[in-house]
């Protein structure tokens, strides 16, 4: 990605994540945590240690703010090659712009709600970052099936074509192959996302790297 579509999406993801904003670099190195310590003792979200979705969200949280305010040590390895803009974190992270975002979505349903009751999904967009991570963490290590079961971890895809997550339930082909664009394997299986990043590529909005491991 050259520097100006890096700032472009970086700006963009902050505008739709909203209220639920994650910053880059904890997000890179949690993510990066993730493979290496899949469904071990170190990994920041792995089903396996925890009775239900909430105990393993709220692990999940106080490592993501340990790695985000230092009082968590990060190894070396996982601490590099992300985008850094410490501008816009300053801002996208402040409290009063997360009810910014709040106070548009609510607008948006007085604006244009039918019916008292749809004020009731509010709270899926106020919190619609952590759901996402909750469905793709839980499910995609616990529920599902197994193309790769030579994968140490407990990774499984969840669906055959997924609408839900676009391509992120594929987690065991994404375990088994970590840099591989295409989430899905199989010729059976769908990931929605890929068609739009190999669009990308064309246009040369992004330039997809061939790399040795990936089959
Ligand atoms: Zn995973």
């Amino acid at each position: 990605m050259s520097p100006f579509w890096e700032k472009f999406w970086y700006i963009f993801t902050w505008m739709t994540q909203g209220t639920s904003y994650l910053n880059a670099r904890a997000y890179a190195i949690l993510h990066r945590m993730h493979h290496a310590y899949s469904d071990t003792e170190k990994d920041p979200h792995t089903p396996h240690f925890f009775k239900e979705v909430f105990t393993m969200m709220m692990h999940t949280r106080n490592i993501y703010n340990g790695v985000l305010t230092g009082t968590i040590q990060v190894e070396p390895k996982f601490d590099k090659n992300f985008p850094e803009y410490p501008a816009i974190d300053k801002i996208a992270d402040h409290l009063m712009t997360r009810l910014f975002f709040a106070g548009l979505y609510i607008s948006f349903y007085i604006l244009f709600a039918t019916h008292w009751w749809m004020f009731l999904l509010l709270p899926i967009h106020f919190l619609i970052g952590p759901i996402q991570g909750a469905i793709v963490n839980w499910a995609g290590h616990k529920y599902g099936y197994r193309n790769f079961p030579d994968e140490k971890d407990q990774s499984k895809n969840t669906l055959i074509f997924d609408f839900l997550m676009l391509g992120e339930l594929f987690q065991n082909n994404h375990h088994h192959a970590g840099a591989r664009p295409n989430f899905a394997a199989k010729w059976w299986e769908i990931d929605p996302v890929y068609p739009i990043i190999k669009l990308f590529d064309t246009i040369r909005i992004i330039k997809l790297v061939k790399i040795k491991a990936v089959q």
